[in-house]
């Protein structure tokens, strides 16, 4: 096992990349922050076409995490680990035993869960070498319920700051992606008294939700150009961007999926569209608050899913007084506790 500090810059405390010729294993682990506790971060299997694509890929996720977990209130730092491997060819047990070891390597230092091609059995096997696992199967298990429920908060904090009432009551919700958080997201919202329109490329899942909650189908491109209360992206990144956000017919876009704006500057461009946005590592923490219970080294109060709701109140608020995008704000109320300690 060949073990190799990198340092490409002085943003992250520290950057690791581990070889393992005899298992196959090529993994990087970025520690962006553990000024407020230890690094969490999922693992994320890719098949990474250069190293330097793995690496622009864990510096930045690693970064999200560290302004996630702050955001949050919780005490713990942002971290990630990325392998570079081909998920659907791989020896899931050696590959994720040396996983397992190079995490030992830190001490503690990192914690890591499950991410985009890793699965619960998989972090089984990567607690056979090590302590610093969340998110196993005897562990806090599938974070997608708790991830809707927040997403669920957030949206409510969007829809008092814009109709002056939590209420869903007859409001019409876009959901974008109908997989693990969204169709949670959907229950929660179906329960609260919204109707629903759903997109998902996969058929089977957006027609569960058509027949457990009555939601109506539109095409994928579609999802963008219906009118609705709400837009909520629960499947991929970047899809706030030049093509969709002038097409958008809602005053409220809330949901789960990561790293939504394609660029910083789309924040200021739903601003200026008066679209009230929650930005995502706001809405989308109930997950990691969740599995943040199971760990908690420090042994400090975890603050509860619930409390999404107020976070997302605080962000809102701020963009308003400051006349600054919404992203902008979550970043400031991030980097505040991030700069207190
Ligand atoms: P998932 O893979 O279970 O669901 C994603 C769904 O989106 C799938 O059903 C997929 O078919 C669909 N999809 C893919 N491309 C699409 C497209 N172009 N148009 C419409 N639908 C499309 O993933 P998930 O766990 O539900 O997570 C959804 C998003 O939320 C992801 O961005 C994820 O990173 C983020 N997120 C998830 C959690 C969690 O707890 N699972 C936590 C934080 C953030």
């Amino acid at each position: 096992m060949e073990i190799r500090e990198l340092h490409p810059g002085t943003e992250h405390e520290r950057v690791v990349e581990c070889v393992d010729d005899a298992a196959r294993y090529h993994g990087i682990v970025a520690i962006h922050s553990t000024v407020l506790g230890p690094a969490v971060g999922g693992t994320r299997v890719w098949r990474y076409s250069t190293v330097d694509e793995a690496l622009t890929d864990v510096l930045r996720l690693s970064r999200g995490m560290s302004y996630k977990a702050a955001a949050a209130g919780l005490y713990f730092g942002g971290g990630k680990c990325v392998i570079i491997a081909d998920n659907q060819r791989m020896d899931r047990e050696t590959i994720f035993r040396a996983h397992g070891r190079f995490i030992n390597y830190f001490g503690g230092r990192f914690i890591t869960g499950e991410d985009v091609g890793t699965t619960p059995a998989d972090m089984e096997i990567v607690r056979l070498e090590t302590a610093h696992v969340a998110g196993t199967m005897h562990g806090s298990g599938d974070p997608s319920p708790f991830t809707a429920r927040g997403v669920f908060l957030a949206m409510t904090a969007a829809a008092e700051r814009r109709w002056g009432s939590s209420s869903f009551s007859g409001r019409t919700v876009a959901i974008q992606g109908c997989g693990h958080v969204g169709y949670h997201l959907a229950r929660e919202l179906h329960a609260a008294g919204a109707k629903l329109v759903v997109a998902d490329i996969d058929a089977a899942s957006c027609d569960r939700v058509v027949r457990e909650m009555g939601a109506r189908r539109v095409g994928t491109e579609e999802i963008f150009d219906v009118e609705a209360d709400v837009f909520a992206p629960c499947a991929l990144g970047g899809i706030l961007n030049d093509g969709t956000i002038p097409r958008l017919r809602v005053p409220v876009v809330c949901g789960a999926a990561n790293n939504q704006l394609a660029e910083a500057r789309h924040g200021d461009a739903l601003e200026a569209r008066g679209i009230v946005y929650v930005p995502d590592y706001v809405a989308n923490a109930g997950g990691l608050i969740h599995g943040a219970s199971e760990v908690n080294p420090g042994g400090h109060a975890v603050p509860s899913v619930e409390g999404i709701y107020s976070t997302a109140r605080e962000v809102l608020e701020l963009a308003q007084r400051e006349g600054i995008a919404a992203s902008l704000a979550a970043d400031r109320v991030a980097e505040r506790r991030l700069r207190r300690g």
